[in-house]
């Protein structure tokens, strides 16, 4: 007997973030844990970039963050209708890293709380983003 097939999300950036389902604890980020020293590194990695060690597993990463800084753009780019927001988040496992951000552009401030999202983007595709809360 074969399990029934899904049909994967066609996704903006296949390598940056796994959808619902794609892995334990996705949706989430693409990031890397190593095993021996605890570290995150973004995408998937062979090798841990702060201890060197090989045994590094491929995790969904980045469920919660918090807003360092944030610009906002006031020309459309990318399928992104003006203005958006492009912050500078920092997540619970201490990975860095710029994302849009989803909702309303009042009242963000570094120290926002956030929460990883997925959004429908052009072409039907699923993206990724952060919204507070
Ligand atoms: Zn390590």
């Amino acid at each position: 007997m074969t399990a029934p097939m899904t049909e994967a999300p066609v996704k903006t950036n296949p390598h940056v973030f796994f959808a619902a389902g794609e892995v334990d604890g996705a949706p989430g980020l693409s990031a890397s844990h190593c095993r021996i020293c605890g570290k995150f590194t973004l995408g998937r990695v062979p090798v841990c970039s702060h201890c060197f060690s090989r045994d590094v597993e491929s995790v969904a990463a980045g469920r919660r963050a918090t807003l360092v800084e944030h610009s906002v753009a006031h020309h459309p780019a990318g399928g992104f209708a003006a203005p958006y927001a492009i912050g500078l988040i920092r997540t619970e496992e201490g990975l860095t890293l710029f994302a849009p951000l989803e909702g309303s552009l009042e009242g963000l401030a570094p120290g926002n709380r956030l929460r990883f999202v997925t959004v429908p983007r052009d072409g039907g595709a699923t993206g990724f983003a952060y919204a507070r809360g």
